[in-house]
């Protein structure tokens, strides 16, 4: 089942579009049936399980931290994280620099652009996004990357709630992405919501329960 849904929904998106597998509370072995498949970018939104996955799992998965980012669980992926999604503060982004330094890496993330109406969801305004990136002081910072912007639709059956929020976010995307060269990634779009993230512009998307089925929690 699910190296087929990942063929189906591989065939049905364009080439440009990076598919991320969220794998969060499903077992290794689920993982592993991707794998097998011949897919390497899996997400999860717990630093512990996810850190637990990398131990067990083989080494040449590339791991997104896809979650709520908290500044003092930054220093427990700085070893191996390949992006993280969910930055939403100039204190996260100076300890991932810190983070990224110790490990002599360079850590690539993306900054979470609000773009629901929703209070649960986190996420940056997007004057705060820009002052960020066109600071002096992020200027100075040799071991992180802001690669470009995360966001999350509001929870809704309404397609243009969510259509309108996705629209938001591609364009703030262009403006940053016109005068910055890193900035090349718009990560938005999940099991329900994808391909109006796609018409959107969207080039990164982030399915779960599509690809592993239901999560019980
Ligand atoms: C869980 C999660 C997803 C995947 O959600 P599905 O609806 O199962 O596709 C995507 N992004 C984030 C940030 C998540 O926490």
């Amino acid at each position: 089942m699910i190296d087929k849904n990942i063929n189906k929904i591989r065939s049905d998106i364009p080439n440009y579009v990076e598919l991320i597998a969220i794998s969060k509370t499903k077992p290794n072995e689920d993982i592993m049936k991707a794998y097998m498949n011949g897919h390497r970018s899996f997400g999860e939104n717990k630093i512990q399980e996810m850190s637990i996955k990398f131990e067990e799992l083989p080494k040449d998965i590339i791991w997104h931290m896809v979650g709520h980012v908290q500044s003092n669980k930054i220093k427990y992926m700085a070893p191996y994280v390949n992006l993280i999604h969910g930055v939403d503060s100039f204190k996260s982004i100076k300890i991932i620099n810190k983070e990224g330094q110790k490990n002599n890496r360079i850590l690539n993330c993306l900054l979470q652009l609000k773009i629901s109406e929703e209070d649960s969801k986190f996420g940056l305004e997007a004057n705060s996004i820009k002052k960020i990136i066109f600071s002096d002081e992020y200027d100075q910072m040799k071991n992180v990357k802001i690669r470009g912007i995360m966001a999350m639709a509001t929870n809704t059956k309404n397609k243009d709630i969510i259509r309108n929020e996705f629209i938001y976010a591609k364009h703030i995307f262009d403006e940053i992405s016109a005068i910055d060269n890193n900035f090349e990634i718009l990560s938005m779009g999940m099991s329900n919501d994808y391909h109006i993230a796609i018409e959107c512009g969207s080039n990164m998307i982030r399915l779960g329960s599509l690809i592993f089925g239901e999560r019980n929690y």
